[in-house]
């Protein structure tokens, strides 16, 4: 049994002492369950049909369905539960509503991850259902501690690897928004986080522990930047939009719609630098600093689009709208008018 606490690289690299205690990442973190989770007192594991064989824990448990979808009253169910530290065992959805209901009962919550398919765990935020209405983000407070058993991890389906994929390859195109949002209307570059994100980038199409350290990367840039922005641009409000106005799409995963609408951001970043677009345009923002922007100050962080594609496709994530069932036509508008979707300054605003 081999494992590190990737926690101290964080600490170390940042200088900044985090809110997650442990981030466990190695072999037979899960058969060490017992262990870890002694410090938590009453302990209430919740699962699923999936991955309820994962955990062995000598306390009360619920198993949720596998089609359990992510519902702000199934949290606020869970939260009535009686214990002093929930365990989630999952990923997505289900971290999800466990997080949110530790965060509603006043309690702490560790999670064994099932699979890399989004970079939500270490963060604060949880996206779930209302009970009306599309997905809504909620503030929450990141887990006490992140367990990650390679084995399970690497067992997990491709697809939900895939989709993990999808999700920290965008590092390229926020980390280009977050520069153009930096020097016209002063918001934080993040320059350090997205130098950490970047470290195992290259290795997270083969290696299941370069993609673990890089979705954990990210979710601690959004859990210290206060804000989703360190991981979240232009290409996902694309995502966003689509999600809006077809979302009888069939279903797909979170991380699957970014790999999609990265590549068209990564493709409008280099057409929009190469035409001396107009700053003065972009006039929703009032504390904008008309300034020259030089695409020399971009060309370290612009990754061209076809070498995103190359990659995508190396692992048979979906490169395209066809691929996952999104409209063409829908999609077209959504490079034109997703800008609206949210008040965060992206290349998407430059005309
Ligand atoms: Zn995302």
């Amino acid at each position: 049994m081999t494992y590190t606490d990737i926690s101290n690289e964080i600490r170390k690299d940042l200088n900044i002492v985090i809110p997650i205690k442990q981030i466990l990442l190695g072999e037979g973190v899960a058969q060490k369950a017992k262990q870890l989770c002694t410090d938590f007192g009453k302990l209430h594991l919740i699962c699923d049909e999936n991955t309820k064989d994962f955990v062995q824990l000598d306390c009360g448990k619920t198993i949720l369905s596998a089609t359990q979808k992510p519902t702000l009253a199934k949290a606020q169910e869970l939260a009535q539960i009686e214990a002093d530290c929930f365990v989630a065992v999952g990923s997505g959805s289900l971290n999800d509503m466990v997080k949110y209901a530790a965060f509603l009962a006043g309690k702490p919550y560790v999670v064994f991850t099932s699979a890399l398919s989004m970079n939500g765990y270490a963060s604060a935020n949880v996206s779930l259902l209302p009970p009306q209405g599309l997905k809504k983000s909620y503030l929450a407070r990141a887990p006490q501690a992140i367990f990650m058993d390679l084995e399970i991890l690497a067992a997990a389906p491709k697809r939900l690897r895939n989709a993990g994929i999808g999700d920290s390859i965008c590092r390229a195109t926020v980390q280009a928004d977050c520069l153009l949002a930096h020097k016209l209307i002063g918001e934080p570059s993040y320059s350090e986080y997205f130098t950490l994100m970047q470290r195992y980038e290259n290795e997270m199409f083969e290696s299941v522990e370069a993609l673990a350290r890089t979705l954990i990367f990210s979710g601690v840039a959004m859990l210290l930047g206060g804000s989703s922005a360190p991981a979240s641009g232009g290409e996902h409000m694309l995502a966003h939009y689509m999600e809006l106005h077809q979302p009888d799409a069939p279903q797909s995963f979170h991380g699957e719609h970014i790999a999609v609408t990265t590549i068209a951001m990564a493709k409008i970043q280099l057409e929009k630098l190469q035409s001396n677009f107009d700053v003065g345009a972009m006039q929703k923002f009032p504390n904008l600093k008309p300034q020259k922007i030089m695409a020399k100050d971009f060309t370290k962080i612009i990754t061209g689009h076809s070498q995103i594609e190359a990659k995508l496709k190396s692992v048979g994530a979906p490169t395209c709208p066809r691929d996952i069932g999104w409209n063409e036509d829908i999609f077209a508008r959504a490079l034109v008018d997703a800008k609206t979707t949210r008040d965060r300054l992206t290349f998407l605003d430059v005309t």
